[in-house]
């Protein structure tokens, strides 16, 4: 966990803790017969893994990650009950997320860019829109703009310094707009989600007739990601999901979509930053590496990396 990031501090009473930990089924294919890919390694910390429930979560999970027998879809059983989850994220407060502004908003340039191939401009609703940093950008390239996040702290910094119209709720609180969307995006929010295959639907019906839907995820599939193992930088705590290319299509068809792109997903970030998120990994090196880093002053340097995340666009070809 961040020392920068700011977490309310949540009150975990006896009677709570008994009630804290649920096992899921197949969010996929609804089955529960699954086998364990990642044993959990230790009793997780989870007072202190409420606190990881933010938008920049950079606490490694040491829950037990299985596979569906049937499906393949890999996602994290048990896990804490969405009730704790939520309030995480509805309650924390996130600089170290907005500190890095620049370099999301050049990412999300690149993301529009391959948005625009399917629909040059129109009405966006951004899912889990955090602190607006893409709606910022498709307002500046002449779209309009929703945005649901369910941080006050996040949405109420993007309304501020962008106007760009974020509600403040999920999409069951949220379950409508003014508008139906051209497109609805989702960055790296679908592996946070309690039932991914319920937010696809809601996001099916606030879409018109033959709109998209953009999804990026980490691909544990992704030969980086094998190679790694236990040890891929994207088993977080915060994920409960681990998605690759087949199960993330299947998920989109039984939600109503169509597949049309699914392409490598490169990002920026500045040098400083990078380091600080090596650190949860590689300590020493990453101590070792923010001296240099320091040391040449390219704290502030915006660098892309792929980190074996996929990007996927589908497009809405029934309404479910
Ligand atoms: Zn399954």
């Amino acid at each position: 966990m961040s020392t920068q990031a700011i977490a309310m501090p949540v009150v975990v009473s006896q009677e709570v803790n008994t009630h804290m930990w649920e096992e899921v089924s197949c969010n996929l294919c609804g089955s529960n017969q699954a086998t364990v890919k990642y044993q959990g390694t230790t009793d997780p910390d989870t007072e202190n893994l409420l606190k990881s429930y933010c938008a920049s979560g950079n606490f490694v999970s040491k829950e037990t990650l299985v596979e569906c027998n049937h499906c393949a879809l890999i996602y994290t059983s048990p896990r804490l009950n969405r009730e704790l989850i939520l309030k995480g994220y509805t309650e924390t407060e996130d600089p170290t997320y907005v500190s890095q502004a620049k370099g999301r908003i050049l990412s999300f340039g690149q993301c529009l860019k391959a948005v625009k191939k399917y629909v040059k401009q129109g009405v966006v609703l951004d899912v889990g829109a955090a602190a607006g940093f893409f709606l910022k950008v498709a307002k500046d390239n002449g779209w309009k703009t929703y945005g649901i996040e369910p941080s006050k702290f996040l949405s109420d910094f993007g309304n501020k310094n962008y106007d760009v119209g974020i509600t403040c709720g999920t999409v069951e609180t949220v379950p409508f707009f003014p508008e139906k969307m051209d497109v609805v995006t989702l960055w790296d929010v679908l592996e946070h989600t309690f039932d991914p295959k319920d937010v696809l639907k809601r996001c099916n019906r606030y879409l018109k007739d033959g709109g998209y839907i953009v999804v990026n995820y980490p691909n544990i599939g992704n030969w980086m990601a094998r190679m790694a193992g236990r040890n891929y930088w994207f088993i977080l705590s915060v994920h409960l999901y681990y998605f690759v290319p087949k199960t993330m299509k299947r998920m989109l068809e039984v939600s109503g979509f169509e597949v049309v792109s699914s392409r490598p997903h490169f990002q920026w970030l500045e040098f400083g930053y990078l380091v600080y998120r090596l650190e949860a990994y590689l300590p020493k090196l990453a101590k070792a590496m923010g001296k240099v880093v320091k040391a040449l002053g390219l704290e502030k340097t915006l660098i892309p990396y792929f980190a074996a995340q996929t990007r996927v666009i589908a497009r809405k070809v029934r309404s479910v």
